[in-house]
């Protein structure tokens, strides 16, 4: 079983920004800025490639209100997914990452 669907079994702790029946968002272990948090559907998808474009948009819909909770919709924020090798994807479970609570830069080369 792959450490997120560890994470939403209960059996690794993670401190919980939002939940419902079928998404987690949770603080990033490593955060990379002031705020990092990943936003997870419950139900293992291996990377943004194979999830069903339904569930993409109920995951889009609890997005939205993980970005009301955390405040960050008026400063803004970067929203990142990893995919596969070059990708540069560690956790092989769907993961979005949301980045913010301070200017987070250019992406550049
Ligand atoms: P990826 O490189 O796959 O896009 O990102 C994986 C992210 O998961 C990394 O930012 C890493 O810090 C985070 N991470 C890995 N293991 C854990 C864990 O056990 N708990 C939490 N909260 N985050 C984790
Ligand atoms: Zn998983």
């Amino acid at each position: 079983m792959c450490i997120f669907c560890k994470i939403v079994k209960g059996e690794i702790p993670n401190q919980t920004v939002l939940e419902d029946e079928n998404f987690l968002a949770f603080n990033d272990i490593n955060p990379a800025r002031k705020i990092h948090v990943l936003v997870i559907p419950k139900q293992h998808y291996d990377s943004f490639d194979v999830i069903p474009p339904k569930v993409m948009a109920s995951m889009t819909e609890f997005i939205h209100k993980v970005v009301s909770k955390l405040e960050i919709k008026e400063s803004g924020y970067r929203m990142i997914t990893n995919i596969g090798s070059d990708g540069g994807q560690e956790v092989p479970h769907l993961h979005f990452h949301i980045l913010g609570g301070e200017p987070v830069g250019r992406l550049v080369r």
